[in-house]
């Protein structure tokens, strides 16, 4: 359940604080003022797609220009990850550049022409006057996590047949793939088993 700690009025954002301590913060779009807003703080993210070991840094500049808002900053996270050889699971610190800007949902529905100018931004809807911060982060974590993650570059992987893992002790089914005349010898037992 998320408890409702206090609405930081003025200052354009509220954060919302769940009994475990837990922060997530929302940003009340329509009160971002002139001067932008500074966030520095620690988001706890656990979803089924990404688990972190500790909370994550976020450090985030947001400044409102008409109806479009820049979120610019960083992420410092420790991502939680299986690796795709061994599934052994280590975890992977990270720091993710953030660099979006976000348009009003309503702009697509009202097909005005939209012409995004800079290409190095990438670019998000919001809805209503609320931007959800660990939304926003979540997306920005999952876009720099590997698509095959490794726990070391030189990870030896399960082995295909036995299931050994490679990085504790090895096993006998490589070597016998590599000698071509035991691999005759062993086609020949078997089609004598028949
Ligand atoms: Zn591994
Ligand atoms: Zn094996």
């Amino acid at each position: 359940m998320w408890l409702f700690v206090f609405d930081n009025g003025p200052s354009g954002f509220v954060i919302i604080t769940s009994s475990g301590g837990a922060s997530r913060v929302k940003i009340v779009i329509s009160e971002i003022t002139d001067e932008g807003l500074d966030l520095d703080y620690e988001e706890t993210i656990g979803t089924e797609a990404l688990t972190l070991t500790v909370p994550a840094r976020v450090t985030l500049r947001i400044e409102k220009v008409s109806s479009e808002v820049f979120v610019k900053g960083t992420v410092r996270a420790n991502v939680a990850l299986q690796c795709s050889r061994c599934l052994g699971k280590f975890s992977k610190e990270m720091e993710v550049g953030v660099s979006v800007v976000y348009h009003p949902l309503e702009e697509l529905k009202n097909e005005e022409k939209h012409e995004i100018k800079d290409d190095e931004l990438d670019m998000g809807f919001y809805q209503g006057d609320e931007l959800d911060v660990q939304e926003l982060i979540t997306e920005q974590i999952l876009l720099n996590v590997p698509m095959k993650p490794l726990c070391s570059e030189s990870c030896r992987g399960l082995c295909p047949k036995c299931g050994t893992d490679l990085n504790v002790r090895s096993c006998n089914c490589g070597l016998r793939e590599t000698d071509p005349r035991l691999e005759i010898l062993k086609k020949l037992l078997d089609e004598g088993k028949e």
